[in-house]
């Protein structure tokens, strides 16, 4: 198949573009399209081949489910059982945004879409694009990140294209993303809401809402052995070809580690990347440094790190040393997307 690549401008997107890939969306197709997250590879939510046709393109694991994407907040009653009050409360905080919530699903949504399980997964962006596309598709479009899976999340369309070239009808490129980082999913189907993922809308913003919400065990102790509720947190994800390691420690301790690190690699004629930023970007002596921006600036760092990722595959970079970002709100969120890029290495340099 070829894929065709349209350019859209956020403010005022071509609406006969927008007709065009609503219309390729409701005959089966599959679009990828910008949100405010990241890039989503987007089908048909209610239709079972759409669904099963976005997982051969991403090579994702079936088991892995969809979250299906609205344009409105009334397009959820005719999908789900029931509609909790914290999901009102919530949808009035913070939609459109970057919130996912899990509801209870009903016969509408095909089981193709959730990946077999009977909650499925909502969530209604702020993006233009994506909300035009949305109501031009019918109201439900499943979309996971536009990213083959294991890879990192697109934060640009020409990272879909490096993906997905072929093997979908179009791709829209609506620019950078603006959050970078995947939706936050909270669970309301049982008695108490749960995190299932950490993202742009933390713990803290939640529980002024909500009061107290809990976050998933396995997102804080992701070897302790437990399966995740979220199955796709179970896969490792976000991962650059290069092996990625992050180190904690004083400044000072890290920075002289990496140089060291990377010395030994240029001997060992393996090139070498660092993510660090703009305060320490000057004291790194590895091939390839990257700064995500200033350390305070955490939505900068959340927003560049999977075009960072990237980056460091096309330039060939063999060895990947990191900078640790937990503090901050954000740090949650972000540490949990590095440390599985990382597949859980982290070296520890504190003093004692
Ligand atoms: P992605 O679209 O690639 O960000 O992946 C969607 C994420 O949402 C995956 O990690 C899924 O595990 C999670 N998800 C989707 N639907 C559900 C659901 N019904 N219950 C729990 N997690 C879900
Ligand atoms: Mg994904």
């Amino acid at each position: 198949m070829t894929t065709e690549y349209v350019v859209l401008n956020e403010e005022t997107p071509d609406p006969a573009v927008i007709e065009r890939a609503g219309q390729i969306i409701k005959n089966g197709g599959l679009v990828a399209f910008p949100t405010e997250t990241v890039y989503g590879l987007g089908g048909d939510a209610l239709n079972p081949a759409s669904s099963k046709k976005i997982y051969a393109a991403k090579g994702r694991p079936s088991d892995n489910p969809l979250i299906v994407h609205v344009c409105r907040f009334e397009d959820i009653g005719p999908i789900v059982r029931e509609i909790p009050p914290q999901a009102v409360q919530l949808a009035e905080a913070f939609w459109p945004g970057p919130l996912t919530m899990i509801f209870h699903k009903n016969d509408r949504v095909p089981a193709e879409t959730t990946g077999g399980l009977d909650t499925v997964a909502i969530r209604f962006p702020s993006n233009t694009i994506a909300q035009a596309l949305i109501k031009a598709s019918g109201g439900y479009i499943a979309a996971p990140s536009a990213n083959r899976s294991g890879r990192p999340s697109p934060t640009l369309a020409r990272y879909c294209m490096e993906d997905l070239d072929g093997r979908v009808e179009m791709v829209i490129d609506g620019g950078q993303v603006g959050i970078g980082l995947e939706s936050t999913i909270i669970d309301l189907t049982e008695e108490e809401p749960v995190i299932l993922r950490p993202g742009f809308i933390t713990q803290k913003k939640l529980a002024q809402v909500l009061g107290n919400v809990d976050v998933d065990r396995t997102i804080i102790t992701p070897d302790s052995g437990i399966a995740p509720k979220a199955p796709g947190m179970k896969y490792r994800h976000y991962a650059p070809k290069g092996e990625l390691v992050i180190l904690e420690g004083s400044r000072g301790n890290v920075v002289a580690e990496i140089n060291k690190a990377a010395a030994k690699d240029r001997e060992n004629g393996i090139r070498s990347g660092v993510i660090c930023t703009d305060e320490t970007r000057d004291m790194y002596s590895a091939d390839c440094v990257k700064s995500a921006g200033a350390r305070g600036d955490e939505e900068s760092i959340a927003r560049e790190l999977f075009r960072i990722l990237r980056e460091f595959d096309d330039e060939n970079v063999g060895h990947i040393y990191s900078e640790s970002f937990r503090e901050g709100d954000l740090g949650q969120a972000i540490m949990n997307r590095l440390m599985k890029a990382a597949g859980h290495k982290v070296i520890d340099l504190s003093d004692e």
